[in-house]
């Protein structure tokens, strides 16, 4: 409900900038306190009232407002908003009454600032400079060098290092696990859960060997934590403070507004490049599937879950709003005045505002996770004597988060011939749709479906494999229900007259191809059939495998002969492929 009122009002405003006229004294003093704004810091934070009153409009024009200007929140009649440059002279164009708000980045004059790690992790009162950053990260690696590793997985603008706390037991080793996400102050001013991040890095290696419940985490979940996702935002002043700190990156862009989206398309701000900050994180989720993740901002005090773009449910609707509730919840039994904003602290994210281009429904929507924004704290640039509180309030719901990727229906998907590990499909009958299904994993074919309590149905395919249905699994909440499922995928291979004993002939899992290897490089192979057909040829290869897959369709069911030339030396192997 709340969002038709924000939206139609919205239109209103639109409307009624289209009439105003003239500038007046003040509106002048506006104006040049947001020109000062952004010449010095490169973005503006600014309010204008939600004329509640005139309330007509179409959709078409608020997917416009939030497309041209950050919408930061919606709140007691205000819009709350940053904006570059751009951004800005856009806004201007509507004709809206406005009001230039103090900087959140600058509202901490002297902030207490540790210069190393070791002063900061004595009371957690306090933000490192960035040097000190950067060595508590490595400092975690070197203490607890099995249960954690550094990652960089990219570097800033200005080059500073994108750093992710990776931690599992044994976390050399690849192992099946579900992965879990936890990442903080993409917007540079905004950094309570900053140092909690680093606190809890710190907590959950340091109390493993007491903590059971903290042991059966690391122990069983992949864990990557980034306390700081923008760095140059956050010390935009300068290494030494996070006094000055910024929402935007050094480019001054948006970095949840920046992401491919389902909607908008793969440019949602209308740039042509993706900043350094974001291509890092596209580039890890391209490689790194995770179950459950969770961003953190400030400026408000809630859990914003899918979708921000459409008004649509998501599929798991019901489940979100249990883990969240939950997290909540968990806070409030702390604390009962924090975390409350909206419907006691959490919402819809469409429900609150939309926008387009967030992390959030990048990767629920396209990289089959499960993706939260919270909101950890009204004020952005927290005071460094209250950091202690933020931690105290959401340790327990932090970790809490983090076991529901545990729970729901999870196994394997293995070839039933070859037990060889498959990427297979995993979708929920009456259920999914959209993307909310999820895949398998490689290389063990582990999945993790977190659910809400029912009795489901679940297909299994892959392609080239036979679907598999698996019914009747039962699912309780902070449960989980183990599945696992072989696929016939079809193909079995027999070879004949090995005269070599230099060529290996498998099925390549999870398609509907053959594979072939050699013992040293062949520089050309060619597939006969029995009547001596040529199949298929491969010209000039200086390798020591080929696949033999026609894309689209399987191969036929019969006998073949593969023919190579290896050095001078002519090889054959025949084989059958039999459904
Ligand atoms: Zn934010």
């Amino acid at each position: 409900m709340r969002r038709t009122v924000v939206a139609l009002a919205l239109v209103s405003l639109f409307l009624s900038g289209i009439f105003s006229q003239g500038y007046s004294a003040n509106e002048d003093a506006a104006y040049l306190a947001a020109m000062e704004c952004l010449a010095k810091k490169g973005e503006v934070y600014f309010k204008f009232p939600l004329n509640a009153d005139n309330v007509i409009g179409s959709r078409s024009r608020i997917e416009r407002l939030t497309r041209c200007i950050s919408i930061d929140n919606v709140k007691d009649d205000f819009v709350y908003a940053y904006a570059n440059k751009t951004e800005f002279a856009s806004f201007l164009k509507y004709g809206f009454e406005y009001e230039v708000l103090p900087h959140p980045g600058d509202m901490l004059q002297n902030p207490k600032m540790a210069k190393t790690a070791a002063k900061l992790a004595t009371a957690w009162d306090a933000y490192p400079t960035y040097p000190a950053y950067v060595a508590m990260m490595d400092s975690f690696a070197l203490k607890y060098p099995d249960k954690c590793r550094i990652i960089q997985i990219g570097t800033s603008s200005q080059g500073r290092k994108l750093l992710y706390a990776k931690i599992t037991a044994n976390v050399n080793q690849a192992a099946k696990k579900p992965r879990f996400m936890y990442t903080s102050s993409m917007h540079g001013d905004e950094t309570t859960m900053y140092v909690t991040m680093l606190r809890l890095i710190d907590y959950l290696l340091s109390s493993y060997a007491a903590n059971a419940y903290v042991k059966r985490l690391v122990d069983n979940v992949e864990l990557w934590i980034c306390p700081l996702e923008n760095p140059d935002g956050t010390y935009r002043g300068g290494d030494n403070t996070v006094n000055g700190a910024v929402r935007y990156t050094s480019n001054n862009v948006d970095l949840n507004r920046h992401y491919p989206n389902f909607s908008a398309g793969r440019h949602p701000d209308g740039r042509t490049t993706y900043e350094p900050e974001c291509q890092a994180v596209m580039n890890l989720l391209d490689t790194c599937q995770f179950v459950m993740s969770a961003n953190f901002h400030g400026g408000s005090e809630l859990l914003n879950y899918p979708y921000d773009t459409r008004a649509a449910l998501h599929q798991d609707d019901a489940w979100m709003r249990y883990v969240y509730r939950k997290y909540a919840d968990t806070v409030h039994a702390i604390n009962a005045a924090y975390m409350t904003a909206l419907n006691n602290g959490i919402t819809n994210g469409y429900a609150w505002y939309q926008i387009f281009g967030s992390r959030m429904d990048y990767i629920t929507w396209s990289k089959f996770g499960r993706e939260v924004t919270i909101e950890a704290s009204t004020l952005k640039l927290m005071t460094p004597s209250q950091l202690p509180n933020y931690w105290n309030w959401s340790y327990k719901s932090l970790l809490q988060l983090i076991e529901q990727c545990l729970f729901g229906i999870n196994g394997t998907v293995v070839d039933s011939i070859t037990k060889a590990p498959l990427k297979a499909k995993v979708f929920v009958q009456s259920h999914d749709g959209d993307s909310s299904f999820t895949v398998s994993k490689l290389p063990f074919g582990d999945y993790y479906r977190p659910i809400y309590t029912g009795t489901y149905a679940v297909d299994y395919s892959c392609p080239g494999c036979r679907t598999k249905t698996v019914s009747n699994i039962q699912v309780q909440n902070d449960r989980a229900t183990m599945v696992n499922v072989e696929l016939n995928c079809g193909i079995g291979i027999n070879t004949f007259h090995d005269n070599s004993n230099t060529i290996k002939i498998a099925v390549t899992p999870c398609a509907q191809g053959v594979k072939i290897s050699f013992n040293a490089v062949c520089t050309e192979a060619a597939i006969y059939d029995i009547h001596g057909g040529l199949v298929k040829q491969f010209p000039r290869r200086g390798s020591t495998e080929i696949v033999w897959d026609e894309t689209g369709k399987k191969i036929a069911n019969g006998y073949y002969i593969i023919k190579m030339l290896q050095g001078d030396r002519i090889l054959t192997k025949g084989f059958i492929v039999a459904r």
